[in-house]
């Protein structure tokens, strides 16, 4: 990237999740000098290495176990998550377990993108995939494909429940496939997600590259995965990352914009927060209040991460795993991919019969069911539930999401929850092709994109 000669402009982002930290990388890049404020202590937001775990694992080397606030996985589609890793400095082959799509939910579905070009990969492993009947089978591949041959575009949003009823979907096939897949997805319920982003994060996926469908397991905490490397990139470049600083207002007047009263002026502000944290700072600082109210009342779902550290020598049969029909959604062995043998973490996507749990009671039920399932021991040395109430946004049909831009000048939103952040051509963005749920990629993307917006307001 070339850096413009933009006379040094100053630019505040508040927050130092991935969006934040994305348009600090893009800014530093092109010359603007940004400041990071981030109320915590370390970088990365709803992605981000949880230091004082009570779990006391250690890895091979024998350092404390690094855990994540919640397990992430990453697929191939990320391309700016990669592209900005990349700038960073960040050695990919290093940072990730790269593997083709292979979805396994137990007891018997398995669905396999072998090597091959899209879209033989996809046609493949539909055709071979394991645990359905032919009628499941072919129901699979006909709802697909037609949802290809529609350009993935639906002419109204409906919840996905709604549209795998329209496509026939059999039971089976919506236990065993559409609602672990959903839930991975768009972390919100069958009933109350929208098809159009499933469709959307299909295409992106199964319907992309081959390579965009890899599944790409972080080996790295997600501090040090790219909010970490972001912050040296930008300090190289001139700027500055100020940790623990919680901002409580925003203001500006003809010499700019002031954070907390203080004395130093910047040209723009980006808020880089979740919606109802942006919403707090707009009110606070008495800016935009009708889009303050919008973000206040802004849906969430939340994830719960069980950790179980077992002996060493317990492991899963595949590095990540599905349940169906169970509490316990998603199961990895950070033994393959963190170097901490026996560490396994369970992913609890959104509301369910689970929340009324107490996290002992959780734990319990999900080491229960990891040994009749998976024959894991009934045992386990220790464990840890990290709830996160608020861990993305309820993805539902048609939600309207704000711009990056602002109506007040020279403020600017970005997170995962703003607009227009699906696809990206060499160009910019073509909005029209819908939107992401609550990812790191969109929130990467979103932030490039406030970035741009800036720039190309100076
Ligand atoms: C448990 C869990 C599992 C997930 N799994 C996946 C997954 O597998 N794949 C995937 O792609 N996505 C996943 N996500 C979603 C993904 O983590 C989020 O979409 C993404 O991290 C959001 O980034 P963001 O920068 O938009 O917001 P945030 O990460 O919320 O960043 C906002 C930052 O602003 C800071 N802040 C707030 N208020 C202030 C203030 N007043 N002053 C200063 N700083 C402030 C916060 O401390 C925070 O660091 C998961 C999320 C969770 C919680």
């Amino acid at each position: 990237m070339t850096a413009l000669n933009l006379g040094r402009k100053r630019v505040a982002i508040i927050g130092g999740g991935y969006a934040g930290m994305a348009a600090a990388v893009e800014l530093a890049a092109a010359g603007v000098q940004v400041t990071v404020f981030e109320a915590g202590k370390v970088l990365g937001g709803r992605a981000r290495r949880v230091e004082r775990a009570s779990l006391s694992s250690h890895n091979t080397s024998n350092k404390p176990a690094a855990l994540d606030n919640g397990q992430h996985l990453v697929i191939g589609a990320y391309s700016e998550l990669l592209r900005l890793m990349r700038v960073c400095g960040v050695d990919l082959e290093a940072a990730f377990l790269r593997q083709p799509m292979r979805l396994q939910v137990e007891p018997d579905f398995l669905l396999e993108c072998p090597r091959l070009p899209a879209p033989l990969h996809l046609a493949v492993g539909l055709f071979r995939a394991k645990g359905l009947n032919w009628g499941e089978r072919w129901a699979l591949i006909r709802a697909i494909q037609v949802a290809k041959w529609r350009g993935w575009r639906l002419k109204k949003d409906v919840t996905v429940a709604e549209w795998l009823q329209l496509q026939h979907q059999p039971a089976t096939l919506i236990s065993r496939f559409w609602a672990p897949l959903t839930l991975a997805a768009l972390n919100t319920p069958l009933e109350l997600a929208s098809a159009q982003v499933l469709l959307n994060v299909l295409r992106d996926s199964l319907g992309g590259r081959r390579a965009a469908s890899d599944l790409m397991l972080p080996k790295l905490d997600f501090t040090d995965l790219f909010p970490a490397p972001a912050a040296e990139f930008v300090k190289a470049n001139g700027g500055y990352i100020q940790l623990g600083q919680r901002v409580k207002s925003v203001h500006g007047n003809t010499g700019g914009w002031c954070i907390d009263g203080g004395e130093q002026y910047f040209d723009a502000v980006i808020i880089a927060t979740a919606p109802h944290q942006a919403a707090k700072l707009l009110a606070d600082s008495n800016q935009a209040s009708e889009l303050a109210q919008q973000l206040a009342a802004w849906p969430y779902q939340p994830i719960v991460t069980v950790y179980l550290q077992y002996e060493a020598d317990v492991k899963l049969s595949q590095p990540m795993l599905g349940l169906s029909d169970a509490i316990s959604q998603w199961v990895f062995d950070r033994g393959v991919t963190h170097a901490c043998p026996g560490l396994i973490a369970v992913v609890i996507s959104a509301q369910g019969l689970h929340s009324g749990l107490s996290h002992d009671e959780l734990a319990l039920a999900v080491q229960q069911e990891l040994h009749e399932r998976l024959d894991l021991p009934d045992l386990v040395l220790q464990q840890q539930v990290i709830t996160e109430k608020r861990a993305t946004f309820a993805c539902t049909p048609d939600l309207v999401r704000p711009d990056n831009r602002t109506e007040i000048a020279g403020l600017y939103l970005a997170g995962d929850y703003t607009a227009g952040l699906a696809s990206m051509n060499a160009n910019g963005f073509e909005d029209a092709r819908g939107e992401y749920p609550a990812t790191l990629e969109g929130a990467v993307r979103s932030g490039v994109k406030a970035a741009r917006a800036v720039l190309k307001d100076f």
